[in-house]
């Protein structure tokens, strides 16, 4: 472990301890309607000293460094409280919870999760539960843990897919709902043609299997038409949102509704090209 690891590692706890992380949300929209069926929970921590980090760093240190079952479940607190917050505002939508596969290692895990939905009065069939296959881990081993989830009525989505070591067997076997193409497929489109073939058959592959297909990291109007075009249903990228500050999220939604139609016609290249380079730098 480097100084600087060591260094990051500390502030982090600290950080942890004192409730000085937050949650941003994304937005997740159908791309039959335009509707929002789910938010996507991300975390942040900005620091006093060392300033903002991504979670791309500190998430796979809080893993190795057994912090990741705590920031699991402050994260999991969090988002189900801004549930109620949002239900009681009259928005009812889904949560996207991105769940590390070291926390699957528990057998209890599900458990857990069931209680503080319980304890938190948010119906489980709120919850859709995003995991990526782990290093060291494949996810077929924790078929037990995953099944669980399903019979407690959590949705599960496997993020990242065609990356790393996520395989087609694991589709077939495993008990998902949802597929989420990762971004490096979708940022070719619409010209590469071996994108468009891979997007193309990860979707009807999901669909064969009964699951959703999900397109991420969308952040043009080009990108979006293709997605749509190869048969995605849903739709997640800089292009409809940034993660948003949870009280942005209700004005965003009544703004988008208005705004989707005119993104799939004609005018909207040139309408959204401005919003596209905006979007880019996240709020
Ligand atoms: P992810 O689950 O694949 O999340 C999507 C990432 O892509 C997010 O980065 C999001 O801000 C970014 N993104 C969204 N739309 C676009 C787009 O159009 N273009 C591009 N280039 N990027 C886009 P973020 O928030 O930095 O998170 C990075 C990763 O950290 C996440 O990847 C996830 O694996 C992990 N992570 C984030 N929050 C949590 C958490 O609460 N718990 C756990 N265990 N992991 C988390
Ligand atoms: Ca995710
Ligand atoms: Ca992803």
């Amino acid at each position: 472990m480097t100084a600087a690891d060591r260094k990051l590692l500390e502030s982090f706890r600290k950080a942890l301890a004192a409730h000085r992380l937050s949650l941003v949300y994304q937005p997740k929209v159908s791309l039959k309607d335009g509707h929002l069926g789910r938010v996507e929970a991300l975390v942040r921590w900005d620091d006093p000293e060392l300033g903002p980090i991504s979670p791309s760093r500190f998430v796979p240190l809080a893993e190795e460094h057994g912090l990741i079952d705590p920031l699991t479940e402050w994260g999991l607190r969090t988002t189900l409280r801004q549930w109620r917050i949002w239900r009681d505002q009259g928005l009812e939508t889904r949560l996207a919870f991105n769940i590390s596969a070291v926390s699957l290692q528990r057998l209890d895990f599900p458990d857990l999760v069931e209680r503080m939905c319980r304890a938190l009065d948010v119906p489980t069939d709120r919850l859709v539960l995003e995991l990526t296959e782990g290093a060291t881990q494949p996810l077929v081993r924790l078929m037990d843990t995953l099944t669980r989830f399903r019979i407690k009525g959590m949705g599960l989505a496997i993020d990242d897919f065609g990356t790393g070591y996520s395989s087609l067997m694991q589709l077939r076997q495993l008990p998902f709902t949802e597929v989420k193409i990762d971004r490096c497929f979708v940022k070719d489109l619409p010209a590469a043609h071996d994108s468009r073939l891979i997007v193309k058959t990860i979707t009807e592959l999901a669909h064969g299997l009964g699951l959703i297909a999900t397109a991420e990291g969308v952040e043009t109007v080009e990108q979006l038409r293709s997605v749509r075009e190869l048969g995605c249903d849903v739709v997640q990228g800089y292009l409809i949102a940034p993660p948003l500050h949870p009280d942005e999220l209700i004005a965003w939604n009544s703004d988008f509704a208005r705004r989707w139609p005119t993104l799939l016609s004609d005018e909207s290249l040139e309408l959204w090209s401005d919003v596209e380079t905006d979007a880019l730098g996240e709020r």
